[in-house]
């Protein structure tokens, strides 16, 4: 009935508009001005507000496809989960690709590799094609930077694409949800673009998103400092970006939120502004590469089924249900800058499964930067490999806890390993 009335005042419409044309067609063509045809005029009927034009029925939902997420992703499509990554942005990579952060770290710690699977493969493979340099592992640098991994972002982005498409992950960008429903066997997730309203039934969610934002929507509690460390935007001034060889520019933008629109709206406006202030001063000087947004360095955490402390960071505390390892220094940024804090020699800080997991949650796991874990701890864990391991880990949970028609923390831990061993995965004592 509501599609009939729609149709109606649609054809409706349709015809006064051809009315129209036509009267501009005459009027036109009696001052000499020539319209071919105005045949090809369609509109497409309006859908009722509360109905998706899509609707799917799959296993795992990704939800942000940044460092974590592209990974968790290809890992649970490989693993034989029917995956769906929604992405609000136009490109893969995050904090990687479109923050312009091209330079993961770190994946060796004293001389040894820790972190391996499927995001090394990708990064491998891009600098491989791109003929860029390669740390050595087998030796312990000077500076932990020293071994982080120069790659192209541009390729980065294009391999990521191509390497989901192999495992059967459908990418969704420029969409969002909107609200999620729990379900009997998992959630209903209203996701939005435009032009596109999408209902996804899935089973498991992996919240990608840097922030937690679908725990936040689900009413979990998250974690959040009064005052969040600086962002960067990064950009090019006086020489060109070659990708995958230098280190971009970059400029501070204090109280940067990722948390939505308005807040990363804000950043951005901030960050050009510096930009542009920036070049004036430089007599001179060129603006040669500009990212398209600003990196965000903190915002949301989840308060998980267990918190990484510093203090468990900083003493390479080996937990009962580590999924992966992680290494860099303790990197906190403030007003005054940042003094990295490296860990002492032969420290390897682990990753918990349930520091993935919301705590009192079912059906959802997170990965990224906003693993559980107090702030100095996260400034260590937040790095782009870590990151990648906790990406893998999720991604093989959420496939075996969709497969299984259970929860993430009910899946046996060997089980867990042996899917992430299978896949390339470092489990921590396996080195
Ligand atoms: C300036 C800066 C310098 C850094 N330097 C280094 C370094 O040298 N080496 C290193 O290893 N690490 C570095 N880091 C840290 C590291 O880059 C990040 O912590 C890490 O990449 C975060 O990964 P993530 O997957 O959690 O989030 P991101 O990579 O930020 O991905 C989140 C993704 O989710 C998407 N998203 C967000 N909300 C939604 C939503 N509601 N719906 C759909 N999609 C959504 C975003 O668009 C994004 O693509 C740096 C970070 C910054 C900001």
């Amino acid at each position: 009935m509501h599609v009939l009335k729609n149709l109606k005042s649609h054809s409706l419409m349709k015809s006064s508009r051809r009315n129209f044309l036509q009267h501009s067609l005459l009027g036109t063509a009696g001052l000499g001005l020539g319209i071919a045809s105005t045949s090809d005029v369609h509109a497409a009927p309006v859908p009722s507000a509360a109905e998706p034009e899509l609707t799917q029925e799959i296993d795992v939902l990704v939800v942000g496809g940044g460092t974590a997420g592209v990974i968790a992703a290809i890992q649970a499509g490989r693993a034989g989960a029917k995956t769906l990554l929604v992405e609000r942005g136009a490109q893969l990579g995050g904090a990687m690709t479109t923050g312009g952060v091209a330079f993961p770290g770190l994946f060796d710690a004293w001389g040894k590799q820790i972190i391996a699977g499927i995001g090394w493969e990708l990064v491998k493979e891009s600098v491989e094609l791109d003929k860029g340099p390669m740390p050595d592992f087998s030796k312990v640098p000077q500076h932990h930077w020293q071994n982080q991994v120069f790659i192209n972002q541009f390729l980065y982005v294009i391999l990521a694409e191509e390497k989901c498409e192999q495992a059967g992950v459908q990418i969704a960008y420029h969409e969002f949800p909107q609200t999620v429903t729990k379900t009997e066997t998992g959630w209903q997730v209203e996701c939005i673009g435009f032009g596109t309203k999408r209902r996804v039934n899935c089973k498991q969610i992996i919240d990608c998103t840097g922030g937690a934002e679908v725990v936040g929507m689900l009413g979990f509690p998250r974690l959040r400092e009064k005052e969040r460390q600086p962002g960067s935007y990064l950009y090019m001034m006086g020489e060109a970006h070659d990708p995958g060889r230098n280190q971009i520019h970059r400029l501070y933008v204090y109280g940067a939120e990722s948390t939505n629109s308005r807040t990363v709206t804000h950043a951005n406006l901030t960050g050009r502004k510096s930009i542009l202030e920036a070049l004036r001063k430089k007599k001179g000087a060129r603006l040669m590469h500009m990212q398209p947004e600003t990196g965000f360095r903190e915002s949301y955490r989840i308060d998980g089924e267990t918190l990484i402390t510093v203090n468990d960071y900083r003493s390479g505390k080996k937990f009962d249900d580590a999924i992966c390892y992680a290494f860099y220094p303790v990197d906190l940024h403030t007003k005054s800058g940042v003094k990295p804090e490296p860990l002492k020699p032969g420290i390897v800080p682990t990753v918990p499964l349930r520091a993935l997991i919301p705590k009192g949650s079912k059906n959802i796991i997170v990965a990224g930067r906003c693993v559980s874990s107090d702030r100095l701890a996260n400034s260590g864990l937040r790095v782009q490999a870590s990151c990648m391991g906790m990406g893998q880990a999720a991604g093989a949970v959420a496939a075996l806890a969709a497969k299984a028609g259970s929860t993430p923390l009910e899946i046996p831990l060997k089980e867990i390993h042996d899917l992430l061993r299978k896949h390339g995965a470092i489990i921590p004592g396996d080195v």
